[in-house]
Formats: structure tokens, C-alpha cells, sequence
């Protein structure tokens, strides 16, 4: 067995048109596995399959709206009837919106909630019967810095992300003895569409995040790509119910 080996593998990344979740789609990919990207933005969708491509990889998209259940449903009917099968969810799709808490409206905070939270549970809950007749599966949820610091600026980020943790470490209990791993990913401050906005929003964050940062530089979504392929491969079936951080040290400089 090749420990690191995806060959034959089908990894269905949320959010997979963009940032983060496009290069470890790329990683999943050029480890051997098929891989299909869902967004709600078709053209993002679009570009994303041509990179992709262009890498040799097999891959599909699909339009989702992971805030409807109904959307993330027929997501998974068309990965089963396009692929055949399903063995890695990346539950990557994530969004924000930064205010203090006394100004947002309460749609908007619960909206953050529904996209980054509920839409992992929605997603998970969708797949399990097709990793039982997989004889197991991998997933893979987005968590953040603030699954492990709060945020002025972002009650319903911090609250959502830390969520994550604890959703994933009560779906690892609950779905190991199916052969199920469940695990988190904490990355760090990564240079996406996100945090681009984030910089705009609070000036002062690139060069605090420099300073904190042991390493002394921002992340690169393709820094994401190794744990993508270590999480969903043969090589961590011993590991589940974790959160990694992914982020050159900024958790652990005090
Ligand atoms: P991007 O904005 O590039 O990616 C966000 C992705 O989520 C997009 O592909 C977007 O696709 C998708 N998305 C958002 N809402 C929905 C929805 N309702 N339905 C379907 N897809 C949706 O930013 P990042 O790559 O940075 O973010 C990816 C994940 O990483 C998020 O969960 C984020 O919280 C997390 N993260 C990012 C960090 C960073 O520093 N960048 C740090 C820590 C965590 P579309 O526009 O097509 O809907």
C-alpha cells in the first residue's frame, strides 16, 4: 500500500472554485484522485475545472448553494451518479462578514452560521450512507484561527469555526467504527479572496500577521495542499477527531 496514494479515490471539495479549497483540490488531485469542485459561482466553477484540466486531473463541477439542503442533497445524488461512488468530503465552503456584534443583523450572523457550520453537518450527514458502502471515507472540515480565538470584529465567524471543532470531533465518535475519519483543518492567515477583503476591512492585519507568525509570512493556499492529501489518504486512518493546525506557528506564539 502506498501510504499517500490516492489512485482511484473520488474527493468532493465544497467551495472547491477558489482559494484554499482549488489547491487542495489540486494536491487531492495530482495524488491520483478524481476530483469535483462545488460552488455556487458558475464561472468561478467554470475556471477552476480548467486549471484543473490543464493538470490532467479528472474532474467535474457542480452549482451548490450549501445553505439549502436541498441543493447539498442533489449535490451528492450527482457525484454518485456522475462517479459512481464518493470517498473524500471536503467541507471547505466558508464565508464571513465583519462587524462589531451589536451591528449585525441577526439574518446576517445566522447566515454565517448556516454557510460555515451547518452546511458541514448537511453535507456529512448526506455522504455517510455512500462511505458505508464505500466500506469507509475521509472528511475533511475547514475550522480557522477562530475555532481558537475569538474575534471582535467576528462573533459569528469564531462561533461557527469553533463549531467546526466540536462537530467533528462528535462525527469522528460516532462514525469510526463505520471506518469513517473525521478531521479539522485550522489554517492560518492564507492569501484568498477572503482575507484580501479582511485586509481591506482591517489595514493594519498584514503586517500584524507577519509579526505573530514564527515563520514571517502569510500562508499560500497551496500551503494547505499536504494535509489535504495526509487527511484523506490511507496514511492517517489512525487519526480522527483532530484539528491541525496549518498556519507557521501563529497558534503557538503566545
Ligand atoms: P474563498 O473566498 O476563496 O473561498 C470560499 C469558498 O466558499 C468559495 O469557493 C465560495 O464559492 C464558497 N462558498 C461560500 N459560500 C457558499 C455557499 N453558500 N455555497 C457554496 N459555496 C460557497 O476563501 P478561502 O479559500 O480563504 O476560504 C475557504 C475556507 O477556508 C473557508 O471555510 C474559510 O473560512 C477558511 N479559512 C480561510 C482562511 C484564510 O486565511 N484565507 C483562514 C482560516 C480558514 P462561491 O463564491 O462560488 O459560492
Amino acid at each position: 500500500m502506498k501510504l499517500f496514494d490516492l489512485t482511484g479515490k473520488v474527493a468532493l471539495v465544497t467551495g472547491g472554485n477558489g482559494g484554499i479549497g482549488l489547491a487542495m483540490s489540486k494536491a487531492m488531485g495530482e495524488a491520483g484522485a478524481k476530483i469535483i469542485i462545488a460552488g455556487r459561482n458558475e464561472e468561478k466553477n467554470t475556471q477552476s475545472i480548467k486549471i484543473l484540466n490543464s493538470q490532467n486531473i479528472e474532474c467535474k463541477s457542480f452549482q451548490v448553494d450549501v445553505v439549502d439542503e436541498n441543493s447539498c442533497n442533489k449535490l451528492i445524488e450527482n457525484v454518485i451518479s456522475n462517479f459512481g461512488k464518493l470517498n473524500i468530503l471536503v467541507n471547505n465552503a466558508g464565508t464571513n462578514i465583519r462587524k462589531r456584534p451589536e451591528e449585525y443583523e441577526l439574518d446576517e450572523w445566522k447566515g454565517i452560521i448556516d454557510t460555515n457550520l451547518i452546511s458541514m453537518f448537511t453535507c456529512s450527514k448526506a455522504s455517510f450512507k455512500h462511505f458505508k458502502d464505500a466500506n469507509g471515507g475521509k472528511i475533511i472540515n475547514i475550522g480557522s484561527m477562530h475555532s481558537l480565538f475569538g474575534a471582535p470584529l467576528g462573533s459569528a465567524y469564531s462561533a461557527s469555526k469553533g463549531g467546526v471543532v466540536q462537530l467533528t470531533k462528535s462525527l469522528a465518535n460516532a462514525w469510526a467504527k463505520d471506518n469513517v475519519q473525521v478531521n479539522a483543518v485550522l489554517p492560518g492567515y492564507i492569501d484568498t479572496s477572503l482575507t484580501r477583503q479582511a485586509r481591506i476591512d482591517i489595514p493594519e492585519l498584514q503586517s500584524r500577521v507577519e509579526e505573530r507568525t514564527p515563520v514571517g509570512r502569510w500562508g499560500e493556499p497551496d500551503d494547505l495542499g499536504g494535509i489535504a492529501v495526509f487527511l484523506s489518504s490511507e496514511g492517517s486512518n489512525y487519526i480522527t477527531g483532530t484539528a491541525i493546525p496549518v498556519d507557521g506557528g501563529y497558534s503557538i506564539n503566545g
